[in-house]
């Protein structure tokens, strides 16, 4: 019999990335907050590689920590082995990736929703979501009690409808042996919401002591360590190794000879797999003329022996798995602990949602992480963490916390997927962003503390340090500019050794630095006055200054688009009555419904000639005096 078990300003579903982010962000800006999970011993899991960051993803993590959310600290925390990514190239693509221990990490996280003040966790399953009488939100879980809530999280996960695909096999399942959500599906249909299928999939573990090392190319982490969050200050050093292997002839011919086995071949799949993240049959089927394929043997935890194959997902039966993987150099022997797996998932469409990932037609519901059509962890933990923030503000009738494209990778991420949508899972990528410049993972805090100390979430402590060191930089840049190093022996012998032209004049320390061959380090013998700073306070200055004139001509950019961004459109526009848009751009904007002219330009079938004719639409609402909400 269903009874009421309990009322909350919000319920977020799921305890995965997102909803850890979303539920903390809620509880710590007071609202009395409800997190619901299938299996409590599973909160943070990581189903795929337990490694946080990487290209793009790292800068995400920053972000996250900068905005006052917890998955760099638990990263810190939890870290096996810590490394800067793509050091060669230029700083806007430097990235943090952590190999962490699974179990801690996830042991962590629950922890932390325990003590968070204004928060329960609560193992159950959800099966139903309605609106109630009143207009929020019912709640009923599979034991039959219910919870009132004023807001919705939805981060289900790949648990939602979730089913596994080995080889022709196939079960209803969430990741890890986990039961599936199996009844929320039929209720989101029920509320109207338009939801569809998509995959994912994983690799094998493999036992420690099976696998042949030698020969490997080993893989070390980063002395001294740097950690992401910018409250930890002296993280532990790195604990282990992970080693690189590669595939060869053989393992194709294996995997050829084998791939009307696969359900995806087969066609027994009927989810979107991720573009950026293919199996390793769609590797060697897509990429044919590729001789050999890239692949790392990195540890689960150091509690187990189990090692995680990154490279090589499959859904090719356990038999083909086991054959494959032996014919690789290292695992020849190698025991598979945990066969590789695809799960297939329901997700709902972004584009029915705002930029505060709250869905336009259900108000109160959000939607965050793999659930809203993004694949990965930092990527569900950022939407999580804007889902849980906008959720705790609406209720409490602030304004919205709405990240634009320039201001951050998590601002990229939403406005991507609520503007331009997903065919398939969404993955961050540096490339998707045109600020890389000044979205660096560097200067994070300077871009976002001060947004998430106005929300609330960045505390007096976090505060103080962070002008503290953003003067510091200040300090150093003044210094920099004041500094005049009079013609040497000694500095033109390093100009020389450094292929610079030597000079004989006095020059300024900031127009030594802004030459391209040389940098910090290079002129410490004659930098005889640098303040003793954290190397990241360097770094910080030095690519302020090297790259002046393109983070300028971005910035320029970013006010342009701001400017659009400031012009609303009314909520309530007929785009299919207004003379002069195309066809193809009416139909856009009625499905999509953007918030401003900015987020309209970048909608895929609205031409600039399109904007164009919703610039002078809007202008001659402003005549006819009608109400537009701001259009500075
Ligand atoms: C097999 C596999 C392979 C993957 N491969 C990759 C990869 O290669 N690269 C990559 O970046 N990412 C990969 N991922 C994705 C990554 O795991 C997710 O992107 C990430 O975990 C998403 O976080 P999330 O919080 O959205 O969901 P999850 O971490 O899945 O968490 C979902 C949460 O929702 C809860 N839940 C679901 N339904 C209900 C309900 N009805 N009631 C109560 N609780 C519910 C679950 O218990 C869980 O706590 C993979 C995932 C899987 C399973």
């Amino acid at each position: 019999m269903k009874f009421m078990a309990g009322e909350f300003e919000v319920a977020v579903i799921g305890a995965g990335h997102a909803g850890i982010e979303a539920g903390l962000a809620a509880a710590r800006l007071g609202c009395k907050t409800a997190v619901f999970t299938i299996n409590m011993d599973a909160v943070g899991n990581c189903p795929c590689n337990p490694s946080i960051g990487g290209t793009a993803k790292g800068h995400l993590v920053r972000e996250i920590d900068a905005l006052g959310g917890e998955m760099g600290k638990a990263a810190d925390e939890c870290f096996l082995q810590m490394r800067m990514l793509n050091r060669g190239k230029g700083p806007a693509v430097h990235s943090l990736r952590a190999q962490i221990d699974r179990r801690a990490y996830s042991t962590r996280m629950k922890h932390t929703l325990e003590l968070q003040k204004n928060l329960e966790l609560h193992q159950a399953e959800i099966t139903e979501l309605e609106r109630s009488e009143d207009e929020n939100w019912l709640l009923t879980t599979r034991l039959e009690a219910q919870y009132k809530a004023k807001a919705v999280i939805l981060a289900t996960g790949t648990y939602l409808g979730g089913k596994i695909y080995v080889g022709d096999i196939s079960y209803e399942s969430g990741p890890d042996g986990m039961f599936p959500s199996k009844f929320l599906p039929d209720s989101l249909e029920k509320l109207g919401m338009s939801i569809r299928r998509f995959k994912t999939g994983t690799p094998a573990r493999v036992l420690k002591s099976s696998i042949n090392f030698e020969g490997l190319e080993e893989q070390c982490g980063d002395e001294p360590v740097i950690p992401f969050s910018y409250d930890t200050d002296t993280p532990t050093g790195n604990k282990v190794k992970c080693y690189v292997s590669w595939t060869n002839e053989n393992t194709k011919q294996i995997i050829l000879d084998n791939i009307h086995r696969s359900p995806m071949y087969s066609g027994k799949i009927e989810g979107i797999g991720p573009r950026y993240c293919p199996s390793i049959e769609d590797k060697i089927v897509r990429f044919s003329d590729k001789k050999r394929h890239q692949l790392f043997i990195e540890p689960c935890g150091i509690d187990t022996e189990e090692m995680y194959l990154q490279g090589m997902s499959s859904s090719l039966p356990e038999d083909v798995q086991i054959k494959f993987y032996h014919s690789i150099k290292g695992l020849e022997n190698c025991v598979v602990m945990r066969p590789a797996y695809a799960i297939e998932y329901f997700c709902a469409d972004p584009l029915q949602m705002k930029s505060t990932l709250e869905f336009a037609d259900f108000s109160g519901l959000y939607g965050a992480g793999q659930f809203n059509g993004s694949s990965g962890y930092e990527e569900a933990a950022a939407q999580g963490l804007v889902a849980g923030v906008n959720a705790a503000l609406k209720i409490q009738g602030k304004e919205p916390m709405i990240l634009d494209r320039a201001s951050s990778y998590i601002g990229t991420l939403i406005d991507d997927l609520v503007t331009k949508g997903c065919n398939d899972p969404y993955r961050m990528m540096t490339s998707r962003s045109e600020y890389r410049l000044i979205l660096r993972q560097d200067n994070a805090d300077t871009r976002l503390t001060p947004i998430g100390r106005s929300i609330g979430l960045i505390d007096d402590t976090r505060w103080n340090k962070f002008n503290q060191k953003q003067k510091l930089i200040q300090d150093e840049l003044e210094r920099i500019r004041k500094t005049v190093i009079a013609p040497s022996d000694n500095l033109n012998e390093i100009l020389r050794n450094n292929n610079t032209s030597e000079v004989n004049t006095g020059i300024r320390l900031i127009d030594l630095l802004k030459r391209p061959e040389l940098d910090y380090n290079k002129l410490s013998p004659i930098d005889t006055e640098r303040p003793q700073l954290e190397t990241n306070i360097f770094e910080q200055v030095e690519v302020e200054i090297k790259y002046e004139g393109y983070i300028k001509r971005q910035l320029a950019i970013v006010e342009q688009v701001r400017k659009l961004e400031k012009k609303l459109l009314p909520k309530n526009i007929n785009y299919s009555t207004i003379d002069g848009l195309r066809l193809e751009a009416r139909e856009k904007l009625n499905k999509i419904r953007p918030e401003n002219i900015g987020q309209a330009s970048r909608i895929s079938g609205v031409s600039p000639a399109d904007i164009s004719v919703l610039i002078i639409y809007l202008a001659s609402l402003k005549n006819k005096t009608e109400v537009i909400a701001d259009d500075n």
